[in-house]
């Protein structure tokens, strides 16, 4: 009976998390097989959108992600050139407008929460130190072999979810997905005390300054302690991984004095120590698994970060596929053959937008000038509207 109940997942990111906590709540037996020795608090920070956080909060989440979130005021979108506000999209109403915060915070906080929420939960069991290296279907469901170090793991259940990031060892083995396709660009990240930085830029805002050849976002996060910076520029580096060591030298060199204001390079220069990943994502969209194996996440479908949606996507996948798969588990093929299809269109036009914001962005010389005019002549609330479609989705009620 409780093999029939039992559902195992490849990765504890955020997807992965978020997927058992789901599952569990639908009433499925949930292991959740990580590769990581330990989970250790990595990345910085991570836009939360009151699409993700409606889920996060559905879940119970809310009294652990709340004394540690930070719900910003307002995007304040700032010209790189001349350090001035171009508009401001105001946030201050988003709870009463979206029927959710819109948070802000570490990833690191994130992810423990969702940790300590599925350490609380009967049916959750999560196994460090163990990678997924391979899975065969049968007729009762699937088979995982899982490696911790020397031993061999047989994990047996209905279905298998590959939340194991963009790397994804399941979407390899599933042999249906693209490999990443390297953006030409990266994206450097740190962390700083809130006392180092300008008063200006203390407050609870979303900080987003456009320049030539990069962009810069910052806001705080640990209950505003901390500001999180994050500067993306042109690059051919294309490592894989979150957390390479970045030079300072060369971030200094990126935001020139000729390109950027003092206010912008002042922030580039307070801290000592940065890190950087190359950005990565897929052109084509998400195409879905096999039998009983599934992926969600940026294993399925990783978006490009100018909209601060990856982690967005991550859970509401986690949040559809649990409901399909706890309605129809005497079917679960069936069942994530019907999240695949709920997803598609969803996670493509967010990659695809991804794309597009990235290249506006981007622009320079006079087609710069032309977007920060038409910006400021929409206004904030217009602005903030054309992300409605993403803000107010809602997980379906029937599945
Ligand atoms: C270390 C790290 C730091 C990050 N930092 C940032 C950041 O600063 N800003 C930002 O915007 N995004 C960051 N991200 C990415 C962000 O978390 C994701 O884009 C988004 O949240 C979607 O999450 P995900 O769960 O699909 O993937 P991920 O968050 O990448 O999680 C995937 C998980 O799967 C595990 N895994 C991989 N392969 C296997 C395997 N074969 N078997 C078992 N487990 C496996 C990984 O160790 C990881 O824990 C980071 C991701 C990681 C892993």
């Amino acid at each position: 009976m409780a093999a029939q109940r039992h559902v195992i997942v490849a990765g504890a990111g955020i997807a992965g998390l978020t997927a058992a906590l789901a599952l569990a709540r639908a009433g499925l037996r949930v292991s959740v097989l990580e590769q990581a020795e330990r989970l250790e608090e990595a990345g910085a920070g991570l836009q939360l959108s009151p699409n993700a956080t409606r889920i996060l909060i559905s879940l119970g989440l809310r009294e652990r992600l709340e004394p540690l979130a930070v719900a910003p005021r307002a995007i304040r979108v700032m010209a790189g050139g001349s350090g001035r506000e171009i508009v401001r999209m105001p946030l201050d109403g988003a709870e009463a407008r979206y029927g959710a915060p819109f948070w802000v915070m570490h990833r690191g906080d994130l992810q423990a929460a969702l940790i300590a929420q599925a350490q609380a939960t009967v049916d959750i069991s999560i196994k460090l130190g163990t990678k997924v290296e391979d899975f065969a279907t049968h007729r009762k469901g699937v088979s995982v072999l899982g490696r911790q170090s020397r031993q061999v793991l047989d994990e047996r259940g209905i279905a298998l979810i590959g939340a194991d990031g963009i790397w994804s060892s399941v979407a390899t083995l599933l042999k249906r997905q693209q490999r990443p396709t390297f953006r030409h660009r990266t994206a450097w990240r740190t962390l700083v005390p809130v006392e180092a930085v300008p008063e200006e830029f203390r407050a609870p805002f979303v900080h987003l300054w456009l320049g030539q050849d990069a962009h810069l976002v910052h806001y705080p996060v640990k209950a505003g302690r901390l500001i999180n910076i994050v500067g993306i520029v042109s690059d051919e580096w294309s490592e894989k991984g979150w957390s390479a060591p970045g030079d300072r030298a060369e971030i200094l060199r990126r935001f020139a004095r000729f390109a950027w204001s003092e206010k912008a390079r002042g922030l580039i220069s307070i801290p000592d120590r940065w890190l950087k990943w190359a950005l990565f994502d897929r052109s084509a969209p998400f195409r879905g698994g096999e039998g009983p194996v599934t992926l969600i996440g940026d294993a399925a479908h990783p978006v490009l970060p100018f909209m601060a949606q990856g982690a967005g996507m991550a859970i509401e996948d986690a949040a559809v596929l649990a409901g399909f798969l706890g309605a129809s588990r005497d079917d679960p093929a069936d069942a994530l053959r019907a999240y695949e299809g709920a997803r598609r269109l969803r996670t493509a036009r967010a990659q695809k937008t991804s794309a597009k914001q990235g290249r506006i962005y981007g622009m320079t010389g006079p087609e710069a000038l032309i977007r920060n005019l038409v910006m400021r002549m929409k206004g904030g609330e217009t602005l903030l509207s054309r992300y409605d479609w993403i803000y107010k989705w809602q997980v379906p009620e029937k599945f």
